[in-house]
Parts: structure tokens; C-alpha cells; sequence
């Protein structure tokens, strides 16, 4: 691994299949290892707080595209919507109708992830796999046309061990081909399963991840 953002970030690209896309985790991280990875060609960004991503999005070029992957509380939505392209982790039902509220008064439609939980820590945000298999179904997401849910987020369990961690991706993948196959009439749009992180995205891509996330192995450690 080099030892400059861009080097790595290089190195990381050159392993990853065709196909994936990559969202560069820049939380806790200046503008200037931002751009830096933006002078390497990286366009996709990740940040987890909407106070740091208000703070940075200023300072840096227009056309990054941002994906927000954190906790979003809903007293938030307003500052984000029609800023991010994506985000990642809407956890719950009074949250997909926040954003919908909030598109709608500034006319925009938001596209948006639904988060999986499948991991086996507690103190994960998300939607268990029922639960998830329940609300795709319910009448919200007809009722929030200015939301387009494009797919899931998930995590793995923070383990070493590959096979908890594997398994984890795995019924991630299979909770998003049974909405995918049951659904697809009503969710066109239904077409990203972002999971994969510094320590595990291979295995997620490996289990049919399309999008990764990946922060310390592009930055470098963080500082928290
Ligand atoms: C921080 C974070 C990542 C990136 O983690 P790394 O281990 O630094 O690659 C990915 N996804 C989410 C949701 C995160 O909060």
C-alpha cells in the first residue's frame, strides 16, 4: 500500500473488479486529502455527519457527487436534500417520510437506501430483514413519490472472522434479489446493494455488492 492518498487510492482501484463503484469515505478527513483523491479521478464521496459534510461540500469542487452514510436524525433532512445523491442509510419509516416532505418542498426527487441490518452487534442502525421485507411492501413508499429507493446498505459484523462476516453479505444479497424479484414492477429503481468496507469489501464483493465504501484504506487512519 503507497503511502499518499492518491497511491492509495490507485492501488484500491486497481483491485477492484470492473463494474463496482467506489465511495471514497472521507469522514474525519480535510478537504485537502479530499482533493486529493478528487486530483487521482475520485468523483464519489462518503460522510457520515451533516454537520462535517455541510462544513467541507463548500471548499471542494461542485461536480463531487456525496453520498451521506451515517445516522441521519430527521431535524437534519432539511440541510442535506437536494445536496447528496444518495443517501444510504434510512433506517426507518418516519425517516423515508422526512425526506419525502423535505424533496418535496424544494422540488426534488431523492434517491435513497434502505439500511439493512444483518449483522449481529445491537447498536446497528437499520431495518431487520423482516422488517425490511414488511415496509418495502407497506403503503409508505407509495406514499412518498419524492423518494426513489434505489436499493440497500448493509454492514457486517466486526469480526475477523470471514465466515461470520461472509455470511452476513450473504443474506444481505438475498434479502435484495427477493425485493429486487418481487418488487421490480414497483421499484424500477431498485438497483444498488452497497456493502463492503476497508477490512471486508472483497468478501462483499464476492457476495454481489455493486457499490463499496471505503474510507481508511483510501485516507489513511482516523483521528476520532
Ligand atoms: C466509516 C464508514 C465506512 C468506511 O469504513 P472504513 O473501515 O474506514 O473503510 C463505510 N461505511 C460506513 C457506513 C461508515 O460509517
Amino acid at each position: 500500500m503507497g503511502n499518499t492518498v492518491a497511491a492509495r487510492l490507485k492501488t484500491l482501484l486497481g483491485e477492484i473488479p470492473p463494474g463496482e463503484r467506489l465511495v471514497a469515505v472521507s469522514k474525519f478527513h480535510p478537504a485537502e486529502a479530499i482533493l486529493e483523491a478528487y486530483a487521482a479521478g475520485q468523483r464519489l464521496f462518503g460522510e457520515s455527519r451533516v454537520q462535517e459534510l455541510l462544513e467541507k461540500m463548500p471548499a471542494l469542487p461542485a461536480d463531487i457527487d456525496w453520498h451521506f452514510i451515517g445516522h441521519l436524525q430527521t431535524n437534519k433532512v432539511r440541510q442535506i436534500v437536494g445536496k447528496v445523491a444518495l443517501i444510504e442509510s434510512v433506517d426507518s419509516e418516519r425517516l423515508l417520510r422526512k425526506i419525502d416532505e423535505e424533496s418535496r418542498k424544494v422540488a426534488v426527487t431523492t434517491d435513497v437506501l434502505l439500511q439493512l441490518h444483518v449483522a449481529e452487534e445491537e447498536t446497528k442502525f437499520g431495518f431487520s430483514p423482516d422488517e425490511l421485507n414488511v415496509f418495502v411492501k407497506s403503503d409508505c413508499l407509495k406514499d412518498c413519490p419524492n423518494v426513489r429507493v434505489r436499493g440497500l446498505m448493509a454492514m457486517a459484523t466486526n469480526t475477523d472472522e470471514e465466515k461470520r462476516v461472509r455470511a452476513d453479505f450473504r443474506r444481505a444479497a438475498a434479502v435484495f434479489s427477493e425485493i429486487k424479484s418481487e418488487m421490480g414492477p414497483f421499484l424500477p429503481h431498485f438497483d444498488i446493494l452497497s456493502m463492503g468496507m476497508s477490512g471486508d469489501w472483497p468478501l462483499a464483493v464476492e457476495e454481489g455488492a455493486n457499490l463499496i465504501r471505503v474510507g481508511s484504506a483510501i485516507f489513511g487512519n482516523r483521528n476520532y
